[in-house]
């Protein structure tokens, strides 16, 4: 009999201004057997951005609707607004082999790894403050105040770093690709994953010579 394997869960987090994004749609250049859950939002879209691509665009109705109606698997509130991983995409992904990347905050994954102890956890650090700084102030989609609120908040953060399985310095994005398919590699081959579908497949082989 042949398992289906069932895919990773990785969760990618870690400060606002870090790279996560530019890291992840890198990641999905790269890897075929990845899918990158598309959240949903109670924010405004930002310019250039697509329904159903970057994040489901919803109201706060229609977001507490489906936080009643137990739609996902983690939701936060993120400087405002709610956000939140549709839960049935994400399981049917891992049930069907794909590996699966969330691109939350740190509360967000925080409920996850609640949950989800097999997941893999990501933090994704900035080379330096100033560097942080200097991100979220390029990026100008924020006003002022929302600046000084994503860069404050931003200092705090850091230190949930102990509570990830790996951290990766984001230097440059081909090297923090590199690194993160290094851990993907890696964790692909861990014993706890693959003992059984092993064991079973020697079975398998035994049985073949003994009855066949
Ligand atoms: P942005 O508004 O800049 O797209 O995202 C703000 C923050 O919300 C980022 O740290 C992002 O990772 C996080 N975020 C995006 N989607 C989700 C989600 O589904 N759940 C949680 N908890 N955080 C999310």
């Amino acid at each position: 009999m042949h398992n289906h394997k069932r895919g990773i869960l990785i969760v990618l987090s870690g400060p606002s201004g870090a790279g996560k994004g530019t890291i992840c749609k890198e990641l999905l250049k790269q890897c075929d057997n990845l899918y990158l859950s598309v959240s949903a939002t109670t924010r405004n879209p930002r310019e250039g951005e697509v329904e159903g691509v970057n994040y489901y665009f919803l109201t706060k109705d229609e977001f507490r609707e489906k936080v009643a109606q137990n739609d996902f698997l983690e939701h936060a509130e993120v400087y405002g607004n709610y956000y939140g991983t549709p839960k049935s995409k994400v399981e049917e992904m891992l049930d069907s082999g794909k590996d699966v990347i969330l691109e939350i905050d740190i509360q967000g994954a925080l409920k996850v790894k609640e949950k989800a102890t097999d997941g893999v956890f990501i933090f994704i650090l900035p080379p330096s403050m100033e560097e942080l700084k200097a991100r979220i102030i390029k990026r100008g989609s924020e006003t002022e105040e929302s600046l000084m609120t994503r860069f404050k908040s931003a200092y705090q953060e850091i230190n949930y770093v102990s509570k990830y399985n790996y951290a990766v310095v984001n230097d440059t994005v081909c090297e923090a690709v590199k690194k993160i398919e290094g851990i993907l590699l890696a964790e692909k081959c861990r014993v706890d994953r693959i003992k059984e579908s092993i064991l079973e497949s020697k079975e398998g082989t035994i049985h073949e010579q003994l009855y066949d």
